[in-house]
C-alpha cells in the first residue's frame, strides 16, 4: 500500500481524488490491514464506535489482533438492552480495555419534562438527535478519524456506503472497514474465533438498538440486516450515519 499511502501522510485532509483511489485500493483489502492503515496514518486520534452488533465485536478483534490500541467507544441512550451492556462488559474482560461511555446532555428525565413522554413514540428523529447525534458530534469534536461497523448489505440506505469517506457533519475522516463484507462472513469470523455477542441475535433480532426501537424479526441472524429497528414507520437510521434522517432535531 505504500505508494499510495506516501503523499497523504503528509496531510490530513484528503482530495477527492485520493479518496477514490484509497477507496478502489480498500475493496480488495481486508478490514485488519484497513484499520493498520488508519492507524499508521491518525494514531490514537482515530476512535472505533460501536453498537455491539456483529460487526463492531468482530472490529474490536481485530484491533486486538493487529495490535491497533485506540479508544473504543459507545453511545449510550440511557435506553439499552440488559444483554447490551453485558456484552459490553464481557468484551472488556477478554480484551482487557475499557470502552468509552458517550451519554447524552439531556437526562431521560429532562427530555420527558421538555418533549412530553415517549418521546421516541411520537418524533424518533428528534430523539434519535437528543441521544445519538448531538452526544456524537461532541464526543468526534477533537478527533480524526472515527471507525464504524456499517456494511452495505445491511440495508438500501447503507448499499452504496464508501470505506473511507469525508464526514461532513462531526469533520473527520470515516472509516468503515467492512463495508464491503457480508454478515455471513462477519458471523463466519465471530464463530471461527468464538467472540462474544448478543444473545438477542439468537432470538430473531438481527440488529439491537434501544429497547423502545427494536423488534424481533423472522430472520436468521447471519442475515444481520437493519429489520426490526423503527417497527411501523418509514425510519431506517437514527442519522449518524446519515445526517438527512434526523432533519436537525425538529
Ligand atoms: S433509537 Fe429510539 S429510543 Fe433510541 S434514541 Fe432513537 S428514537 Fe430514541
Amino acid at each position: 500500500m505504500q505508494d499510495v499511502l506516501e503523499p497523504i501522510l503528509k496531510t490530513d485532509k484528503f482530495s477527492s481524488t485520493e479518496l477514490n483511489q484509497l477507496n478502489q485500493q480498500f475493496e480488495t483489502t481486508d478490514p485488519g490491514e484497513i484499520l493498520s492503515w488508519v492507524y499508521e496514518t491518525f494514531g490514537t486520534e482515530m476512535v472505533l464506535g460501536t453498537g455491539f452488533g456483529s460487526s463492531g465485536v468482530f472490529l474490536i478483534h481485530q484491533l486486538q489482533t493487529y495490535g491497533i490500541d485506540i479508544p473504543v467507544f459507545y453511545l449510550d441512550t440511557n435506553l439499552l438492552f440488559d444483554s447490551t451492556y453485558e456484552l459490553k462488559d464481557r468484551i472488556e474482560a477478554r480484551y482487557n480495555i475499557d470502552i468509552t461511555r458517550v451519554t447524552p446532555e439531556l437526562s431521560l428525565k429532562k427530555q420527558a419534562d421538555r418533549f412530553g413522554d415517549e418521546l421516541w413514540k411520537r418524533n424518533p428523529n428528534q430523539c434519535c438527535f437528543y441521544r445519538k447525534v448531538l452526544p456524537l458530534r461532541n464526543y468526534l469534536s477533537d478527533k480524526k478519524a472515527w471507525v464504524t461497523g456499517i456494511r452495505r448489505s445491511q440495508s438500501d440506505t447503507r448499499n452504496q456506503v464508501r470505506i473511507v469517506d469525508w464526514d461532513e457533519e462531526n469533520d473527520v475522516i470515516k472509516i468503515n472497514p467492512v463495508a464491503h463484507w457480508s454478515g455471513k462472513k462477519i458471523w463466519d469470523e465471530i464463530h471461527r474465533h468464538n467472540l462474544p455477542y448478543n444473545p438477542m441475535h439468537d432470538e430473531g433480532y438481527p440488529s439491537i438498538g434501544c429497547i423502545p426501537c427494536t423488534q424481533p424479526v423472522n430472520a436468521s441472524k447471519e442475515s444481520d440486516d437493519r429489520n426490526g429497528r423503527w417497527n411501523g414507520t418509514d425510519k431506517t437510521e437514527c442519522g449518524i450515519h446519515f445526517p438527512e434522517h434526523y432533519k436537525n432535531g425538529s
